[in-house]
């Protein structure tokens, strides 16, 4: 399966720089988004080494490094298992950068990863960062948020509408670099020729909600870039309060 993809990052209206990192890898058909969190410009150090960090790992396992760092899970593809190894190795990076130095404490990054085999995409995830597919003009949302409103929402004690706009919803429960172990959640989705994927920051889903993201895709997902570009026009003509990263990829046959 040929796949095609696009990114953008943009530090919005609001914020001085951007603490989003993003990677596409088309060698290795892996795409990556982080968020990253922190003072003095920490989250942009997260952020980032947690990309690299991902895209290292799955490069030494696909070369064929035999040293596998964790339990292999059999009910996920190798490829699954290598791109969820890949975010658990780089939240032990991100702590190890913290207890090596005193001043990054603190600092974490959310994470939404995606790495294509033989036509099955494995999404992995921490955080608020998210996965969406379009296929035939509908958009899903493939990740669930590790935010205290979600589990709120999830629990049933919000509505979607409260959590919206609730004054704890950039709270979120896991992310790399905080407690000492990480759940990564993990699935596989199989792609069919014409599936976009959208990997994005909340710098997207705090400005636009799931409606108004389909909207957008469906006016230009054609060109990829452009699909890009719209996405993150229409979030910063919304005020764009936070960074604002988007990954398109299609599966063109
Ligand atoms: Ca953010």
């Amino acid at each position: 399966m040929r796949v095609s993809a696009c990114g953008l990052t943009d530090p919005g209206r609001v914020r001085s720089h951007n603490e989003d990192f993003f990677e596409i890898d088309p060698e290795r058909a892996l795409y990556v988004v982080a968020d990253g969190m922190g003072g003095h410009s920490h989250g942009e150090v997260a952020s980032k080494m947690a990309v690299q960090a991902i895209q290292d790992f799955v490069r030494r396992a696909e070369s064929g490094d035999d040293t596998w760092p964790f339990n292999y899970d059999s009910h996920l593809e190798r490829h699954s298992n290598i791109l969820k190894a890949a975010v658990r190795l780089a939240h032990d990076q991100v702590l190890s950068a913290i207890r090596d130095d005193g001043s990054l404490h603190g600092m974490g990054t959310t994470v939404v990863g995606c790495l294509v085999r033989n036509g099955t995409a494995a999404l992995a995830h921490v955080g608020d960062s998210r996965a969406y597919r379009l296929r035939g003009g509908q958009l899903e949302l493939l990740t669930e948020d590790h935010t205290w409103v979600n589990e709120q929402v999830v629990a049933g004690f919000l509505s979607k509408e409260q959590a919206r706009d609730h004054p704890l919803k950039n709270v979120v429960t896991r992310a790399l670099g905080g407690e000492t172990e990480v759940a990564v959640d993990v699935r596989e989705i199989a792609m069919e020729p014409g599936d976009t994927l959208l990997l994005c920051s909340d710098g997207l889903t705090t400005m636009l909600d799931d409606q108004e993201i389909e909207e957008c895709l469906r006016k230009s997902a054609e060109e990829l870039d452009c699909a890009c570009k719209a996405l993150v026009e229409e979030a910063n003509a919304r005020g764009g309060h936070d960074n604002v990263t988007v990954v398109l990829l299609r599966a063109d046959d």
